[in-house]
């Protein structure tokens, strides 16, 4: 049998007991270890024979490294995790096993998360399969990556802390949706800045994207930012008419021109299907970047201060003081981006710098967030260009020094400080149009989403 098809297939087919399971997840496993060796997407392959399970019928289901899986080597793209297999399942993991699906594997990442382009991740940088030569984005590349490659109906758990699914997604040309904050739980995901972390889904479609995300969402006890509402549907969502569609004029600076091409050609199909078009402006786009990367790093360098070889991460031979052992074990096992977040977000808290720095980033963390709720009152969503590039070569990635690579991140890192939803669909060649919606405004980017997806 041919299981080129759609998620949606998949569910009515094996619903009517149409599809050979065995058959099927050897099939899916097997192109995996082919994908793996040609494009490194993954961490670890899930070799386990598996079961069809209720609602979800063992679908396949890849998990980015840095979420916790029973079992399953989850290093969150590090060394110093290396042969970390957690002893419990995160609890979107506990959610999507409920449902039945299957996992497949633990997806490539750059290190912790830190990284725009996968080229930070410890076991080597997963490859576009669009074009090998070109990066998959990050940081969840290895996830966007195989969403794209894979013949066989699938979806996959990624997570954001500034861009981490909006960037790969479009650059892999899949789509990726990231959730309000505190919508999916964050317990068991590896944390790189906990305010700003966020567990999200990406797919072939909007539809498989949105299916997804209603699996996992939903209140959980275990953590303590998740939102208290009734659990929804996402992928079963009525559709909003005529929505009004911002357009942010700060987006547009500065952009390659075929996305900022590609970007006008679908708000303009939204147009002529009756959204109603309007300018925005969002001033403080501009202090995102040292904003965020100031939060962010001082937020990671606490999360990795406990890697230190005794409890957490790798252990070596005991030797030397207390300072002279934790130094010899984050020097080996942590990578260059590692090291450098760790010294600049120490230094952004330092007593002496942090009404400078620190505090200073958060109040400019609220002025983003006053704009987007500004803006939003005039319209249901705001549409824009993904990212300001295609995705770059290696050989170009490698003359970047690292300011230039966090300043990629522009488009995508205030939507993030804010905590809003927002959805990359797919709008030219390895280009996204990024949809943003207010808090808990879901729908109505779906909805946006799905539209443009169908008529485009
Ligand atoms: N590129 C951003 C960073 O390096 C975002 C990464 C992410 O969302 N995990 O921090």
């Amino acid at each position: 049998m041919n299981y080129k098809i759609s998620v949606k297939e998949f569910l009515e087919l094996s619903e009517k007991g149409e599809i050979d399971y065995d058959d099927f997840s050897a099939k899916a496993t097997d192109e995996a270890d082919k994908l793996q060796k040609k494009y490194n997407f993954f961490r670890f392959i899930n070799k386990k024979k598996p079961k069809s399970g209720p609602n979800l019928h063992g679908l396949p289901v890849s998990v980015k490294d840095c979420i916790c899986v029973k079992d399953m080597t989850s290093s969150a793209g590090s060394k110093i995790l290396e042969d970390y297999k957690p002893p419990f399942d995160a609890t979107s993991i506990k959610r999507i096993k409920e449902k039945g699906a299957f996992i497949i594997g633990k997806t490539n990442q750059d290190e912790f998360g830190f990284g725009t382009f996968s080229t930070n991740c410890a076991y080597g940088a997963p490859k576009n399969p669009l074009d090998t030569q070109r990066s998959c984005g990050g940081s969840s590349g290895g996830a966007a990556g195989y969403t794209a490659a894979t013949e066989f109906p699938h979806i996959a758990i990624g997570e954001s802390t500034g861009g981490s699914i909006s960037c790969p997604a479009a650059f892999c040309g899949v789509v990726g949706l990231t959730p309000t904050y505190g919508l999916v739980s964050r317990y068991g995901l590896i944390d790189y800045a906990n305010s700003l972390d966020k567990i999200g889904t990406m797919g072939k479609s909007v539809y498989d994207a949105a299916l997804m995300l209603s699996v996992i969402s939903g209140h959980d006890e275990k953590d303590s930012t998740s939102i208290n509402i009734p659990k929804k549907n996402y992928h079963d969502m009525k559709e909003i008419s005529k929505p009004k569609i911002g357009v942010p004029k700060e987006y547009f600076l500065n952009l390659d021109k075929k996305i900022e091409k590609a970007t006008w050609n679908a708000i303009k199909k939204l147009e002529s299907e009756g959204a109603k078009i309007v300018d925005i402006s969002l001033p403080t786009t501009k202090h995102s970047v040292s904003a965020y990367y100031i939060i962010a790093t001082a937020e990671a360098s606490t999360n990795l201060a406990k890697y230190c070889g005794m409890r957490y991460g790798v252990a070596i031979d005991l030797q030397g003081s207390f300072n002279e052992y934790f130094s010899a074990v984050r020097s080996r096992y942590f990578g260059e981006e590692a090291k450098r977040r760790i010294m600049l977000g120490t230094f952004a808290r330092m007593s002496g710098y942090r009404k400078a720095y620190y505090l200073k980033a958060m109040s400019v963390r609220t002025m983003i967030i006053n704009d987007f709720k500004k803006a939003l009152k005039k319209v249901d969503i705001i549409a824009a260009p993904t990212m300001p590039i295609l995705p770059p070569r290696f050989t170009e990635i490698e003359k970047l020094t690292p300011l230039q690579c966090y300043q990629m991140d522009l488009l995508t890192l205030p939507a993030n400080l804010a905590g809003m939803p927002m959805i990359s669909v797919p709008c030219g060649e390895m280009t996204g149009l990024h949809i943003i919606g207010d808090h808990l405004q879901e729908e109505k980017i779906i909805s946006v989403a799905d539209r443009y997806e169908q008529v485009k």
